[in-house]
């Protein structure tokens, strides 16, 4: 028995552990980056600035992702198609940051354009949101077609931006959906969704239905025909209490 905590404390309800139970498991020890954003000690990388070789073309299986690596990130190529990890995962913590060009072109929809689907199929929208109104369903952050973002955390364009995703997959049993997914989102460190449950993929002017699928699946960048920035793409897959 443990001398760092009490054996002669209740139970704590749903658990098999005293209060202040000193051998309850010690979270594991993960080692925080000195600089904000880039990786800690745990987190898998599926983009470090220098290739896209954990990367392949969602239109064609098996094919390269068409986009461009320079100066540490990766930049869209109109008319290449979206790109997906070759890595699937499940429920995770995921970052990743984004510039849309510092060259204000076009409005709306129209303006620094992409996206970041987790799972492939639920899109957290990518857009030039600073000065430029569209449908919020559609803005930065937004969950596509479902719910605005709670504000509009923006950067300039061009600057580097930041999203941090908590994801919960959603489970099916067979044909049944089990439990919906569940995301929340920061930009730029600012709260974008708490614990928001999705109504199902996201779609374009349709509302959303779920269609069963795999547990774990890629994650998908979209080309959407702006010249879109990508940097520091990592992940941890979220794990449970009390797991060494
Ligand atoms: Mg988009």
């Amino acid at each position: 028995m443990s001398d760092l905590g009490y054996s002669d404390t209740p139970i704590i309800p749903g658990s098999n552990w005293h209060v202040h139970d000193g051998d309850r498991p010690q979270p594991r020890g993960v080692t925080p980056s000195t600089e904000y954003g880039t990786p800690p000690s745990d987190a898998t990388v599926l983009f470090d600035g220098t290739s896209l070789e954990g990367w392949e073309s969602a239109r064609e299986a098996g094919q390269p992702a068409g986009w461009k690596v320079e100066n540490g990130y990766a930049e869209v190529v109109p008319g290449t198609g979206d790109i997906k990890s070759k890595a699937t995962m499940g429920s995770m913590q995921l970052h990743l940051e984004w510039a849309a060009p510092e060259v204000v072109k076009g409005d709306g929809q129209g303006r620094g354009n992409s996206g970041v689907f987790l799972m492939e199929v639920y899109e957290i929208q990518v857009l030039d949101g600073y000065q430029n109104p569209t449908y919020p369903d559609g803005l930065t952050g937004g969950i596509y077609g479902q719910y605005p973002p709670l504000v509009n955390a923006c950067r300039e364009p061009g600057r580097w931006q930041c999203y941090d995703i908590i994801w919960v997959a959603p489970e099916f049993d067979g044909e049944t959906l089990v439990s919906p997914a569940c995301v929340t989102i920061m930009q730029n460190g600012i709260l974008l969704h708490h614990a928001k449950e999705l109504q199902g993929p996201t779609e374009h002017r349709k509302t959303a239905q779920y269609t069963p699928h795999a547990p774990q699946k890629s994650l998908k960048l979209q080309d959407h025909g702006d010249l879109v920035r990508f940097r520091n793409i990592w992940y941890r897959p979220l794990t449970g209490y009390d797991q060494a």
